[in-house]
């Protein structure tokens, strides 16, 4: 077991691939020590199961991974929440240039005042309260970021949506928990789809200094026993699936 002073941990959201799923929202992760709450991504849908988790006033901030709508698209509906509910409080949002120019399309002033807005990039990184993040860029058709969170010394992270070229070892510092997405059964491995199979999370966490394996962004309909399989042929380690209200601590 890490030693892990903070209380690191990370729950569950949202973790349906591509599009919601009956029983689950879109990519959204509550990241959680002690004293700070972050939420990763904000899928289509996860509000609802986010404050089952969190009021919103108690949120500190929000980090989105890139602009697809599967990853952020509930922002306009937080951005409601956080104008009219919360009285224009300032809650901290981090993203990609190309999330910033959607939002500002789908509501103008949303990073105009309701949302503290910065843009990130794979050289960013961020101190939130007793958090540390560090990105790297994914293997994906837009800017995408995959993001680490440490504090205390133990460690989370996201792999966002990537293709095969991208691998958890580019952060160059060991991680702990890591969620990571397996899009894709293996017989779709060579339709040059931008996403990895569980095989190939598999083989690219073992390549890495990873200490237990979370499979999300599974798209509704598929097999999710299939990417188990599939990731615990490659990966020694311990592997788990990603469920709405799953917490997982280092
Ligand atoms: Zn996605
Ligand atoms: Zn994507």
């Amino acid at each position: 077991m890490t030693n892990n002073p903070n209380g690191l941990k990370l729950t569950v959201i949202g973790c349906s691939g591509t599009y919601s799923s009956p029983d689950s929202a879109c990519s959204a992760y509550l990241v959680q020590t002690d004293s700070t709450s972050v939420l990763l991504d904000a899928g289509p849908g996860s509000s609802i199961e986010l404050q089952r988790h969190i009021e919103l006033e108690n949120l500190d901030a929000i980090v989105v991974s890139h602009e697809h709508p599967d990853h952020w698209t509930e922002l306009p509906s937080l951005y409601h929440a956080y104008r009219w509910g919360l009285e224009d409080s300032q809650i901290p949002v981090y993203g990609t240039a190309g999330t910033r120019t959607l939002l500002d399309s789908a509501c103008e002033s949303a990073t105009n005042g309701t949302f503290d807005w910065t843009t990130i990039d794979a050289a960013s990184t961020l101190v939130i309260g007793d958090m540390s993040f560090s990105f790297t860029l994914t293997d994906h058709p837009v800017e995408t970021l995959a993001i680490r969170v440490e504090s205390g010394g133990a460690s989370v992270a996201y792999s966002a949506d990537t293709g095969p070229g991208w691998t958890p070892a580019s952060f160059g510092m060991p991680i702990d928990v890591l969620v990571y997405e397996t899009t894709l059964p293996i017989s779709y491995e060579d339709r040059e789809i931008p996403h990895v199979s569980g095989r190939e999370a598999g083989i690219r966490a073992e390549g890495a200094d990873v200490g237990k394996l979370v499979l999300t962004h599974i798209p509704p309909g598929h097999d999710a026993s299939e990417r188990m399989v599939a990731s615990s042929a490659e990966f020694s380690g311990p592997i788990e699936l990603a469920e709405p209200g799953r917490t997982f601590m280092p």
